[in-house]
């Protein structure tokens, strides 16, 4: 595609997708403003991310650290979400770059950003990965195990845990989803009734291109988007 094709086909989906978030938003009676749309463009070039940028899109998702550090050399005034599976070892080339990491589901990788955000001065902003349906493919902590885990990460002075993610089994109609993100809400508001000390969530990465509006109408506050943005990767 060429520039010009390329800035009207994701400016067309940003476009969609707003106004979607904002009727279903409308519908269920909530504030658009607490969704945030999290534009995922990994494997996507830079390109796609600036066509993005000028349709006034500022948040970005990555799942790879190579992926992050080769997009962060562009300067962008964008934010970084990390959103896939993080190995300790690379933490240290991330935890000053990225805004938000959506995926921590191990005491090992809650220590090891701990331990260099530490090292870099800064604090970092976590949610913790949730695998609600728990499925054998999926990363994540099981829900019952989620209330002990934030207890034991929120000792950490260098993570700041901001809330809870999941990513949802891959489903044909996206309302096979709903029982999972009714759950993840339910946890992400006992554990906050809990007041533990240092923990105030407020953030719900919930929802991808297929359920996120499901997700929205059950409390989504990140939608995290790729296909719906930047078309079949
Ligand atoms: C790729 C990815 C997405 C986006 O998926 P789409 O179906 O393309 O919207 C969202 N979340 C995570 C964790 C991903 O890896």
């Amino acid at each position: 595609m060429n520039e010009q094709d390329l800035n009207l086909y994701i400016g067309n989906n940003i476009n969609k997708i707003r106004k979607i978030i904002e009727d279903t938003c409308k519908r269920v009676g909530r504030d658009s403003k607490e969704v945030m749309l999290l534009a995922v463009s990994k494997t996507k070039p830079i390109d796609y991310i600036k066509s993005a940028i000028n349709k006034e899109q500022r948040v970005f998702g990555e799942n790879k650290v190579q992926e992050i550090l080769d997009k962060y050399e562009h300067n962008l005034d964008v934010s970084w979400h990390m959103i896939g599976h993080l190995q300790t070892n690379k933490v240290k080339y991330i935890v000053d770059k990225v805004d938000l990491i959506h995926s921590v589901e191990s005491l090992k990788l809650a220590n090891t950003i701990n331990k260099e955000a530490q090292k870099k001065n800064v604090v970092c902003d976590i949610l913790v990965e949730v695998n609600v349906a728990e499925e054998d493919s999926k990363f994540g902590i099981n829900i019952e195990e989620c209330e002990t885990f934030i207890r034991q990460i929120s000792e950490l002075p260098n993570i700041r845990v901001r809330g809870l993610m999941t990513i949802a089994p891959f489903v044909d109609n996206p309302e096979e989803n709903r029982v999972h993100f009714r759950k993840l809400k339910e946890v992400f508001v006992d554990i906050n009734n809990k007041n533990i000390h240092n923990v105030n969530m407020d953030v719900l990465s919930m929802g991808m291109s297929n359920d996120y509006e499901v997700a929205i109408e059950e409390g989504s506050t990140i939608v995290r988007v790729g296909t719906g943005i930047f078309g079949v990767r």
